[in-house]
């Protein structure tokens, strides 16, 4: 598939769709649940 295209995650709480964005304090490219408020990097 593509290189570095986003697909969609889900969370596994409460399997709604991961907001992914680019954090400039990380360099790299997170991912936030909307209704948790889950965060982690996305390799
Ligand atoms: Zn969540």
């Amino acid at each position: 598939m593509g290189k570095t295209s986003y697909k969609k995650i889900v969370c596994w709480n409460c399997n709604v769709e991961i907001v992914q964005y680019y954090d400039f304090k990380y360099k790299g490219d997170r991912g936030q649940c909307p209704v948790c408020g889950v965060n982690f990097p996305l390799e």
